[in-house]
C-alpha cells in the first residue's frame, strides 16, 4: 500500500473513535432518562397499589363504624320494643330490628371481601417497596458510571482531535482535501475502501478490468470511479490457507 493511503487510513482510525466517541456521549443521556421513566413508572405503581391498599383500609374502618352503629340502634329498638302498645308497633320494631341485622350481615361481608383483597395488596407494596429501593440504588450507580464515562469519553474526544489534527498535518494538500471532501459526503464513512475482485467494497460497483489493473500496481491515491472514495488493493486472502500456517494470496 502506498505510503499516503496508509496516511488515509490512520486518519480514518482516528475519524471512527470520534465517531464512536460522539455516538457513545449522545446515547448516555438517552440511557438515563429511560432508565429514569422507568423508575418513575414503577413509583407510579407503586404509589397506585398503596392508594387502593389505603382505601381498602378505609373502607374496612367505615363498615366496623356502620356494624357498631347498627348494633347501638338494635339495643336502642329493643329497650323501645319493651313499651311498645299495639301489636303493631311491636311488629314496626321488629321489622326495623331485621332490617338493622341485614345491615350487619351486608357489611360483615363486605368486610370480609375486603379483608381477603387486602393480603395480596399488602404483599404487593411490599414487594414493590422493596423492588423499588433496589432500582433507585441501580439507577443512581449507572447515573454516577454514566457521568464518568461522559467526562472520560469528553477526554478522548479532545486527545482524539489532537491526533487527527496531528495526523492530519503530516497529509499531502491535495489528499487532505480530498478525504475531508469525502468525510462531508459519507459522515460515517468509510472513506478509505478495499477493492478486491475487481469492486469496490464500499459501493459494490465492479471497477473498469484496466483501472483495477492500474491500482494493482498504484503508486498515487485512486478513488472509486462510482462513490470516489479512496481505494486499496486488497487481495483475496485464502483463509484456509492462513488457517494452515501460510498465507497464500491470489491475485485476482
Ligand atoms: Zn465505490
Amino acid at each position: 500500500m502506498i505510503e499516503e493511503v496508509e496516511q488515509a487510513v490512520r486518519l480514518e482510525e482516528v475519524d471512527r473513535r470520534l465517531i464512536t466517541l460522539t455516538q457513545e456521549i449522545a446515547e448516555l443521556p438517552k440511557h438515563i432518562a429511560q432508565i429514569e421513566k422507568q423508575l418513575i413508572g414503577h413509583l407510579k405503581q407503586l404509589e397506585a397499589e398503596k392508594a387502593a391498599l389505603a382505601a381498602n383500609q378505609k373502607e374496612r374502618k367505615q363498615k366496623e363504624l356502620d356494624v357498631q352503629a347498627a348494633n347501638q340502634k338494635i339495643s336502642k329498638l329493643r329497650d323501645q320494643m319493651m313499651s311498645a302498645k299495639t301489636n303493631e308497633q311491636y311488629k314496626a320494631f321488629q321489622h326495623e330490628i331485621e332490617f338493622c341485622e341485614g345491615e350487619i350481615r351486608k357489611a360483615e361481608e363486605r368486610s370480609l371481601e375486603l379483608m381477603t383483597a387486602s393480603e395480596p395488596l399488602t404483599a404487593a407494596v411490599k414487594v414493590a417497596e422493596l423492588a423499588l429501593a433496589e432500582e433507585k440504588k441501580q439507577v443512581e450507580a449507572e447515573k454516577a458510571s454514566a457521568r464518568e464515562r461522559s467526562v472520560a469519553d469528553q477526554q478522548a474526544v479532545l486527545e482524539a482531535k489532537a491526533k487527527r489534527a496531528e495526523l492530519a498535518a503530516t497529509l499531502p494538500p491535495p489528499l487532505l482535501a480530498n478525504f475531508e471532501r469525502l468525510r462531508k459526503k459519507f459522515p460515517k464513512g468509510p472513506i478509505v475502501a478495499d477493492a478486491t475482485k475487481g469492486q469496490c467494497s464500499a459501493c459494490h460497483m465492479k471497477l473498469r478490468p484496466q483501472y483495477f489493473e492500474d491500482l494493482k500496481r498504484a503508486t498515487k491515491v485512486m478513488n472509486c470511479e462510482s462513490c470516489g472514495r479512496i481505494i486499496r488493493y486488497a487481495p483475496v486472502v485464502d483463509q484456509q490457507a492462513m488457517f494452515d500456517g501460510g498465507t497464500r494470496v491470489s491475485m485476482s
